[in-house]
């Protein structure tokens, strides 16, 4: 580990114990957004996390990057999303938008200013994105765009969406009719809250857009029909970090129990010594550390500018089964205590679901790792 990193994880660790263990609870039953935690986030610049230090972001790697966002999400996974989806929509940006739109917003996305997410789902798809049902025309110098987004990460609080829409519905095939705009929330989209199992705190709403106006300005890429391939490849970075929320929900379920086995007896001895218990923390640790790797590696692989999306897809598959597994396997070593608001491990069994659906479902994961790995191995 680079000096450099070392104390960027240093200063994550101390704020996570000084500015969010301490209110978890408290803003997770009542579903209250962290909006000091959130101001504190871009005090220590992980609004930022990802983008270049030319636009005044942090300029991390990936491979730092999801030792953050495994840390966070050990804590509080909802705090993850309010900078991972942002950051999502920074990548587009920065990747593909003109140097106009990059001056324009990127320094305000690294300073917190601004923030936001990714709108792509809508309340009658999410997997099958090339059916999204909003429209966006051109008339004149602005894009009229009329429809709605379904589930959207950051959309009350936030003041900005990377929206996908429909720019020519009868393109064949139906992706080269698809664009992405960058639509501030002052052009005129409404939002309204929705309510969840899990990942609470954290703003999940449904976006209406009834004759939105966005500049000409705002499409990101010179051109129509980019759009698909545009988030896309913001999505792989997206499911390497979910994957490494992942690796934090598992973590935080073993790490607790393996606490409570050795304060809680049975029997005349610690459950810790009861050879079914070992054997459930002997698979949870497994699981996270191979979980880890994988997050690594297909962390190294992005950073190293090549394709990765069938290594995000296994270590999206595999860390967030692992999540799911370990939250489970806690409930039971914690017996009644586990089922109790009072402990954390009830919210790591809300909390570990959405990852096996969010950034692409598990089963869609499976899907693009089998493509890939033929397509890498033809006869
Ligand atoms: C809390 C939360 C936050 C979210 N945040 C955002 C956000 O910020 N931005 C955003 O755009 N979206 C967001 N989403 C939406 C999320 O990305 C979608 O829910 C997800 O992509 C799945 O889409 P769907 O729910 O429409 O399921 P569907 O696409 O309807 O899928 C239903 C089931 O069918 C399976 N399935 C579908 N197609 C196939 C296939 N070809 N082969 C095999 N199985 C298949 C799926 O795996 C799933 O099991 C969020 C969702 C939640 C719950």
């Amino acid at each position: 580990m680079s000096v450099e990193e070392h104390l960027i994880l240093g200063s994550i660790d101390q704020f996570l114990e000084r500015d969010v263990r301490p209110h978890v609870k408290k803003l997770e039953h009542a579903d209250e957004y962290p909006a000091d935690i959130a101001d504190k986030m871009a005090e220590i610049g992980l609004f930022g996390a990802t983008i270049s230090p030319d636009y005044g972001g942090l300029g991390l790697s990936a491979s730092t990057y999801v030792k953050i966002v495994e840390r966070v999400s050990a804590v509080w996974m909802s705090v993850s999303g309010i900078f991972n989806s942002h950051l999502i929509m920074c990548a587009a940006v920065e990747r593909f938008g003109s140097e106009e739109m990059k001056s324009k917003y990127l320094p305000k996305f690294a300073a917190g200013e601004m923030r936001g997410g990714i709108a792509l789902t809508e309340s009658d798809c999410g997997t099958d994105l090339q059916s999204v049902r909003t429209r966006a025309n051109l008339e004149g110098n602005t894009y009229l765009i009329n429809g709605s987004k379904m589930w959207i990460t950051n959309s009350i609080r936030g003041n900005v969406l990377a929206i996908l829409a429909k720019t020519d519905p009868e393109a064949e095939p139906r992706y080269k009719g698809m664009s992405l705009f960058l639509v501030e929330k002052e052009m005129g989209y409404t939002t309204t809250k929705l309510s969840k199992l899990g990942y609470r705190g954290i703003d999940t709403g449904e976006v209406r857009l009834d004759g939105v106006r966005v500049p000409i300005a705002n499409l990101i890429g010179a051109e129509e029909g980019r759009g698909l391939q545009q988030i896309l490849a913001g999505l792989e970075l997206g499911r390497i970090n979910v994957a490494a929320r992942g690796v934090g929900v598992a973590r935080a379920a073993l790490d607790d129990s393996v606490l409570y086995a050795q304060s809680r007896r049975t029997f005349g001895k610690p459950i810790a010594e009861h050879q079914s218990i070992q054997i459930k923390l002997a698979d949870m640790v497994t699981r996270v550390e191979g979980a880890r790797l994988l997050v690594d590696q297909a962390a190294r692989v992005y950073d190293q500018g090549q394709r990765c999306d069938m290594e995000a897809g296994i270590a999206k598959l595999f860390a967030t089964e692992a999540a799911m597994e370990n939250a489970a396997e806690a409930m039971r070593i914690h017996g009644a205590y586990g089922y109790s608001p009072e402990y954390d491990i009830e919210r790591y069994y809300r909390d570990a679901p959405l990852l096996c659906i969010g950034e692409g479902t598990n089963e869609l994961q499976r899907l693009i790792i089998a493509r890939q790995l033929v397509e890498r191995n033809p006869l």
